[in-house]
């Protein structure tokens, strides 16, 4: 079965990174069919949009998108709407993405590369789930007003409105579940029940999803509380599952356990598990061009699609594998170089990674 692949490396490192993901696909063996088109200000500089129609027609008809990163300063003076991280905001719209999974993985190696110590890091594996397009981001009326009561009735005041319906908190309740079967089978569902009818519902709903997955087990846990647990004892938790406003937080917050960037990989799922994988960095304008990026969270990216959109654990569990290897063989990029280590250049990493798929 031919699997199809849009491949978008977009701006900055974006095409250094992904020449190495791509080669590692390739080495799979496997039967991919590859499709590259431009996005972000390249798009822009190419064909006047960030997202031309030829791209997103690609990223519609793939079964899934590699994505690399968009951005540079030279396009700041740009009106918003033609602004290359527009691209991945009109790709969320048009595929229909509301689940977000990031995982915070900490391997053995690059502990140091944490703020907290080594035991509380060391073999630390987490992916986040958090739903994408509803919550207080979305949720209407929002605005501005008179405040019509409160403590200063009169004054300016300004609104929103957080909101969720069943079948969307039923849908990424799925996706969580799901990703935890291949995994440690434990969903921590997060929310802040104790004060929020919409967390209420939240925790009703998937308590109620939960009944479908015996096999993995449930805890709920307060959003003050995970803030907590996530510096505290983060090893003890699997499966994050959240809605869009704690889990932008929380994501960030998990990422950071490990302390590298360029370490990162990150997918947004639709209910067709049609997705998007990428990096979770930025285009990084300063070091593009050099080939001394580190292309690890891309090439993980790629393992990501694999285990969500295609069901070839087995390949994904090669690839990371493979990165696994090649960090225990001191194999560095300058961004996680520690003493001790071989440094190497972006490309030299990716036939490292190629070299230990064995
Ligand atoms: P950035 O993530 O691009 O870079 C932050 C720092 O991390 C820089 O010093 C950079 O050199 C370093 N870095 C990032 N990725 C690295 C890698 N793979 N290997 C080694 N070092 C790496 O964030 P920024 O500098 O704030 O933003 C640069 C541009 O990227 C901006 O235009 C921003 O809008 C855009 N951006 C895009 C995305 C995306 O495409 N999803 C995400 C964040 C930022």
């Amino acid at each position: 079965m031919t699997r199809k692949i849009a491949v978008l490396p977009g701006d900055g490192i974006g095409p250094e990174i992904m020449d190495q993901a791509v080669k590692v696909l390739k080495a799979l063996g496997e039967d991919f069919e590859m499709e590259f088109a431009d996005v972000g200000g390249v798009a822009y500089a190419h064909h006047g949009h960030p997202l031309p129609q030829a791209t997103l027609d690609l990223a519609k008809a793939a079964d899934a998108v590699l994505f690399g990163a968009v951005g540079d300063f030279k396009y700041d003076h740009l009106e918003r709407a033609l602004r290359p991280e527009q691209a991945i905001l009109g790709l969320r719209k048009a595929l229909g993405l509301f689940a977000n999974l990031r995982p915070a993985k900490c391997f053995a190696e690059l502990t140091q590369a944490s703020t907290l110590r080594p035991e509380f890091v060391s073999g630390l594996d987490i992916l986040i789930v958090r739903e994408l397009t509803g919550d207080i981001y979305f949720g209407t009326p929002r605005g501005r007003r008179q405040a019509p009561d409160g403590h200063f009735p009169g004054a300016l005041e300004a609104f929103d409105t957080m909101r969720y319906t069943v079948p969307e908190i039923e849908r990424i309740a799925h996706v969580a579940f799901e990703a935890a079967r291949k995994r440690g089978r434990k969903v921590t569902s997060v929310d802040k029940a104790n004060v929020l009818e919409t967390s209420q519902l939240w925790r009703d709903t998937v308590t109620e999803v939960a009944k479908n997955y015996p096999d993995v087990t449930l805890e709920h846990m307060y959003v003050d509380n995970a803030a907590m647990q996530l510096v505290r004892a983060p090893k003890a938790l699997d499966v994050v599952l959240t809605g869009n406003i704690f889990g932008d937080i929380l994501s960030d917050e998990a990422s950071m356990l490990t302390g590298s960037i360029g370490m990162l990989a990150s997918a947004s799922l639709n209910d067709k598990k049609q997705g998007l994988y990428e990096p979770s960095h930025g285009s990084a304008p300063d070091i593009a061009g050099k080939n001394i990026a580190n292309p690890l969270a891309t090439i993980l990216s790629a393992a990501m699609m694999l285990r969500y959109s295609f069901d070839m654990n087995e390949e994904a569990d090669r690839i990371e594998a493979a990165v696994q290897k090649v960090l225990s063989e001191g194999i560095r990029t300058g961004d996680i170089m520690s003493e001790g280590c071989r440094k190497v250049s972006c490309s030299e990493m990716g036939d490292a990674v190629v070299a230990a798929l064995g």
